[in-house]
C-alpha cells in the first residue's frame, strides 16, 4: 500500500534526493563512496561548494552573508546565538515549545525580555502587536511553530538585529534575508536529513560581545574554515544539496510557496468544511507546513478510532504532538499533493460513515 508520510521531522524527502544519495554512498564519482572519502577531498569540497551556492541562489542571499553547515542541531543554536550576540539583554517572541527552549538558553547569558507570548491560548496564534525592545542586543523569533502549527510568514522589520529559527519553514517561501542578522535551523524538516544544521549569518553582525567564546561555538571559526573546522556531516550535506537541486529544478522557492499554499489550502478547506474536524490555530496564523486539527467536542471519543482508520489507509505521522493532541499533518515541500488529497479523502470517508 502507498504510504503517505506526514511526519513532522525527520520527514519526507524528494525521492530523487534519496536515490542520488544511495548511488553516491557507493561512488561519489571518483570511485570511492560518500561515507568513505575525506571531507578535504576535491570531490567532497565540490559537494560543500554546491550546497552553499544553491542555498545562496535559492534564497537570493545578499553579499555580506555566509552560509554554514554545522552539527549539533537547531538546539545547539539556542545557546550559540546568545553566546555570540548577547552582551546584556535579548528580546524573544514566545510562540511555542521551540521558542521557549531557545529563550531558556538565552537566560543563561543575561536578561531576556519576552516581548509577546501566545502561551495564554496554548500557542494557537502568533502575536502581532508587540514592540521590539530597542535596547536589546537582538530579537529572536521562531518563524514556524512546528508543534502548534502557527507561522509568521512575513519578514518583519526590526530596529535591532533579527535572528530567526527557520527549522521548519526554510525554503518553503522566498525570504528577505537582508532583514535578518542570522537565520538557523535543523535540516530535517524541509531541506535534508537530521544531523546537519544550516546557518545564514551576516558577517558584520558578529564580534560585538566581550565574552570569550569557545572555538566550536564561535560562528567566526566556521566562517573562517568554510564549515570544515571539524569534520562536517558529509552525507547529510550531500542529501541537503540534492534536496536543494530538486527545489531549483521545480523553479525555486516561489514555486515551493505556490505548491505549499495549494496543498495547505486544500487541507484547511477540508477541515473548515468538516462537521467532525476542526483546526486548532487562528486562521490568520495558520502554518503552511504543519496543519493541526482535532475532533470537534462531540466527537472526541472517536479520535483514536479515526487514527486507526487513517493508518489503515496508509497515513503515517498524523498524530498530533502531545501538547496539542488530535492530529498534525506536516505538508513540507517534498510531500506530494496526492498525499494531501488522500488524507482529505480519508477524512471525508470517515466522516460520512460516522457522522
Ligand atoms: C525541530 C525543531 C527544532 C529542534 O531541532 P534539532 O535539530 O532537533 O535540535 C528547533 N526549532 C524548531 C522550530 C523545530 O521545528
Amino acid at each position: 500500500m502507498t504510504k503517505h508520510n506526514f511526519n513532522a521531522g525527520p520527514c519526507i524527502l524528494p525521492r530523487i534526493a534519496v536515490e542520488n544519495t544511495a548511488k553516491a554512498l557507493f561512488d561519489l564519482g571518483g570511485g570511492l563512496g560518500l561515507m568513505e572519502i575525506s571531507h578535504r577531498s576535491k570531490d567532497f569540497q565540490a559537494v560543500m561548494d554546491e550546497a552553499v551556492a544553491l542555498f545562496k541562489e535559492l534564497l537570493n542571499i545578499p553579499e555580506g552573508y555566509q552560509v554554514l553547515f554545522l552539527g549539533g542541531g537547531a538546539s545547539t543554536q539556542f545557546c550559540m546565538v546568545p553566546f555570540n550576540y548577547m552582551q546584556k539583554k535579548a528580546a524573544y517572541l514566545e510562540t511555542g515549545v521551540w521558542a521557549k527552549k531557545a529563550l531558556k538558553e538565552a537566560k543563561l547569558f543575561g536578561e531576556v525580555e519576552v516581548v509577546a507570548s501566545s502561551a495564554d491560548r496554548n500557542f494557537c496564534y502568533v502575536p502581532k502587536d508587540f514592540t521590539i525592545t530597542g535596547d536589546a542586543d537582538y530579537f529572536h523569533i521562531t518563524t514556524n511553530n512546528t508543534i502548534y502549527g502557527s507561522e509568521l510568514r512575513v519578514d518583519i522589520d526590526s530596529p535591532i538585529p533579527l535572528i530567526a529559527d527557520m527549522s521548519s519553514d526554510i525554503m518553503s517561501r522566498p525570504v528577505d534575508v537582508s532583514k535578518y542578522a542570522l537565520i538557523y535551523g535543523g535540516a530535517q524538516k524541509n531541506v535534508g536529513p537530521a544531523g546537519v544544521t544550516f546557518v545564514i549569518v551576516k558577517e558584520d553582525s558578529l564580534g560585538k560581545v566581550d565574552r570569550k567564546i569557545p572555538t566550536m561555538l564561535d560562528y567566526r571559526t566556521h566562517i573562517g574554515e568554510g564549515s570544515m573546522f571539524n569534520t562536517p556531516p558529509c552525507v547529510n550535506i550531500f542529501v541537503l544539496k540534492e534536496t536543494l537541486k530538486w527545489v531549483k529544478s521545480l523553479g525555486g522557492v516561489s514555486v515551493m510557496e505556490e505548491m505549499n499554499i495549494k496543498k495547505a489550502g486544500l487541507l484547511y478547506d477540508a477541515i473548515d468544511n468538516s462537521k467532525m474536524f476542526v483546526g486548532t490555530v487562528d486562521k490568520d496564523s495558520r502554518s503552511l507546513m504543519n496543519i493541526c486539527f482535532v475532533m470537534q467536542e462531540q466527537f472526541k471519543d472517536k479520535e483514536e478510532d479515526f487514527m486507526k482508520f487513517a493508518q489503515a489507509a496508509g497515513m503515517v505521522g498524523i498524530k498530533g504532538h502531545r501538547s496539542v493532541g488530535g492530529y498534525r499533518a506536516s505538508t513540507y515541500n517534498a510531500l506530494p499533493i496526492e498525499s494531501v488529497q488522500a488524507l482529505i479523502d480519508c477524512m471525508n470517508e470517515y466522516e460520512s460513515k460516522n457522522l
